[in-house]
């Protein structure tokens, strides 16, 4: 709920409207997680917000792994259910941004007044949906198939939920978001974009900050495309393959809407200045990266007219995936012809792929009783 919606709730029962604040406050900004914690709200009320069965429900972080390159995986729960999603949170970004206009001051370490060492900068991977419908064949997360939307509470809260267990200062420390984790946020895109509002309003992050990657579906580009500049996060496309014909086969949905019908609804996008579209494309061995692969991409990517860069991601395994990670020298040669070209292209480096954190490495794992993620 929003400071609008939270004031109704209070009118409903009789009290202040701009309590409401107070208690979006407390939420979003103080991050309590109790009524009773509450204490800008008088006693009496919290004692009788309590009785009424008002909960904050944030979404619980229940299991942490972490990474030897200090990327953490969360598995957190929401609150319709016992269904878990997975949230990564990487210090120092996860280059995904690099070469955006919003990283090119440099942004030094700094001391806040209580003597904590402020972060320079960091990412939030964030899901948008348990499992996932699109069923790209590259990606572990499509194993899942569907199970459900996250709700926008669910999708703010689990930002929410990092931030608090992180420390972070909003407005002080750089925190990134990328909502790249589980699900394809334009099959969820209701949601998607009410959550992008509380985190904007009401947590205080900026738009700017946030990329939501979104796998082709014309009908939300189209929608994304309307969305005024103060909550529109920027795009990213996973184009994946460097034709039609590649594409159709590692990610099904290209049937529906192919890389033009993509590209065309993308153009519809009002980019801010300096501001460029991604194109992720994760490198298949033998599939996806050979030369004549970028030669083609670095057409597709001057014909679209778009200012845009293209952000290599080696494709991380995952159990009963039929692909191969691309040889080191491969994704070089791949990532020189793309600049050769005149494209802007950057490589992004793997997180926590030890703890199957990394792109396209999420799915819900259990525990074995060695305490390997499987
Ligand atoms: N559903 C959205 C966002 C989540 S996937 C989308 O597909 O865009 C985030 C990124 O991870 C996508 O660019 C996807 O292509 C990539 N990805 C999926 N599986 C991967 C894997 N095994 N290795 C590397 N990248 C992968
Ligand atoms: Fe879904 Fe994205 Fe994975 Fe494709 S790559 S299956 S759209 S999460």
């Amino acid at each position: 709920m929003n400071v609008a919606e939270l004031g109704g709730a209070f009118a409903a029962i009789g009290e202040q409207t701009w309590r409401g604040r107070q208690l979006a406050e407390a939420i979003y900004r103080q991050r309590i997680v109790d009524v009773e914690g509450i204490t800008t709200l008088p006693k009496t009320l919290r004692k009788r917000l309590k009785a009424d069965g008002w909960s904050v429900a944030r979404p619980r972080i229940v299991q942490v792994f972490t990474s030897i390159d200090g990327t953490e995986r969360y598995l957190i729960q929401g609150c319709a259910d016992g269904l878990t999603v997975e949230t990564v949170w990487m210090p120092e970004g996860d280059e995904g941004e690099t070469g955006d206009s919003a990283e090119t001051v440099d942004e030094g370490v700094t001391t806040s007044q209580a003597g904590r060492v402020s972060l320079r900068r960091a990412t939030i991977c964030v899901s948008s949906q348990v499992g996932c419908a699109v069923n790209c064949q590259f990606c572990l997360t499509a194993k899942l198939g569907l199970q459900r939307n996250l709700s926008a509470g669910e999708i703010a809260g689990q930002v929410v939920a990092v931030l608090d267990r992180q420390g972070v200062e909003v407005g002080k420390d750089r925190v990134n978001l990328v909502f790249m984790g589980m699900g394809e946020p334009f099959l969820n895109y209701d949601n998607f974009i009410r959550a992008v509002r509380l985190l904007v309003e009401e947590v205080g992050l900026s738009p700017q900050r946030m990329t939501v990657s979104t796998s082709g579906i014309v009908p939300g580009i189209d929608r994304f495309a309307e969305e005024p500049q103060e909550i529109r996060p920027k795009l990213a496309i996973s184009l994946n393959a460097p034709n039609d014909e590649v594409r159709n086969e590692v990610m099904p949905i290209n049937r529906k809407w192919p890389i033009e019908a993509v590209v065309d609804a993308a153009r519809k996008v009002r980019l801010r200045s300096k501001e460029r579209l991604t194109f992720e494309y994760v490198l298949l061995g033998g599939v996806t990266d050979q030369p004549k692969h970028a030669v083609e991409v670095a057409r597709l990517v001057r014909r679209s007219g778009l200012p845009a860069k293209v952000n290599l991601i080696a494709w991380n395994p995952g159990p009963g995936i039929p692909y191969s990670t691309p040889s080191a020298e491969a994704v070089d040669v791949f990532r020189r012809a793309l600049g050769a070209e005149g494209v802007p292209v950057y490589l992004r480096r793997p997180r926590g792929r030890d703890i199957y954190a990394a792109c396209g490495q999420l799915k819900r794992t259990v525990e074995t009783t060695d305490g390997d993620p499987r």
